[in-house]
């Protein structure tokens, strides 16, 4: 085990009180909701064919905050469930513009717009509208927060949201499952994954997950301690991964979507409504559900 006794650890203590601030202040603006302020992890871009590409799963965040505070007690253990993988089901291509929508049904048990719109056009009877109607069908996915080493933007302490599909979350889960290693986000102790894609297309593509064989720290100084200051810094960043990819839309502004406007168009048109009505409160015609109406 390394010495925590360091000056560098003193100083992350120092400024620790800072930082829980920070990401409490953090917290109470997603807890607020509003689409500009919510902090999103930045979605990976897709790899390309015969790229690999060396990954560094981090823990869910209540178990960083554990991990961190206890650094110098070796038998603490998080006994919450906490794993660090969100399961996603989202619309896709929906609508004139393509617009992407969480599926409400899927996070809140809500009601869903395109859920709806999908039932009204297998009803239809007509090839098209059928055929439209699974284009839009919600896709299961998983996503896990990670680090990418050696990014394209030398960024190491960046969180990025990596989106994956059934399998490959298999992959990953196969990993965790092997006793020869430990826990792949463990910061300590933890270990680096390999991802290679091969092939393009849907039906083509594979994905190559591997463990890296090595333990190693989730982020290290130079002289091969872990950074505490980087490991704070991620943490400040890390959002709920219980958040990601969530709802952020009422039902009649998916409905808007679904007629043709883009999330964007509908996401500003929100916007000025709520710079426009200052105190008057207009009787709105009650369809639907969700924040919109306050
Ligand atoms: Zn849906």
């Amino acid at each position: 085990m390394p010495n925590y006794d360091s000056p560098r650890k003193q100083k992350a203590a120092a400024e620790y009180k800072a930082r829980i601030a920070e990401a409490k202040r953090k917290d109470r603006e997603r807890e607020e909701g509003g689409f500009s302020e919510r902090v999103i992890a930045v979605r990976m871009p897709n790899w390309k064919d015969d790229e690999k590409r060396t990954l560094r799963i981090i823990p869910a965040r209540e178990a960083m905050r554990f991990y961190l505070d206890n650094a110098d007690d070796e038998d603490a253990v998080f006994d919450d469930e906490a794993y660090p993988v969100q399961e996603m089901c989202t619309h896709f291509k929906v609508g004139a513009k393509k617009g992407i929508i969480p599926c409400a049904s899927f996070y809140n048990d809500e009601p869903c717009a395109v859920d709806d719109e999908i039932k009204e056009l297998f009803a239809s009877g007509d090839e098209d509208d059928a055929k439209y109607a699974k284009a839009m069908y919600g896709g299961h996915r998983f996503a896990r927060f990670v680090l990418w080493r050696g990014n394209p933007k030398n960024e190491p302490n960046k969180v990025w949201a990596w989106e994956m599909s059934k399998t490959v979350d298999t992959d990953v889960i196969a990993l965790y499952m092997d006793t020869k290693i430990k826990d792949l986000d463990m910061m300590w102790e933890g270990m680096d994954i390999d991802v290679t894609r091969n092939g393009m297309g849907q039906e083509n593509t594979k994905y190559q997950v591997k463990d890296v064989r090595e333990e190693s720290y989730m982020v290290a100084t130079e002289d091969g301690e872990f950074d505490y200051e980087a490991a704070e810094k991620i943490y400040a960043n890390l959002p709920d991964i219980f958040e990601y990819n969530t709802p952020f839309m009422t039902y009649d502004e998916v409905k808007k979507v679904v007629n043709g406007m883009s999330v964007k168009e509908v996401m500003k048109e929100r916007h000025n409504d709520e710079e426009a009505k200052p105190e008057a409160k207009e009787e709105k015609p009650k369809r639907g559900r969700g924040r919109g109406t306050k």
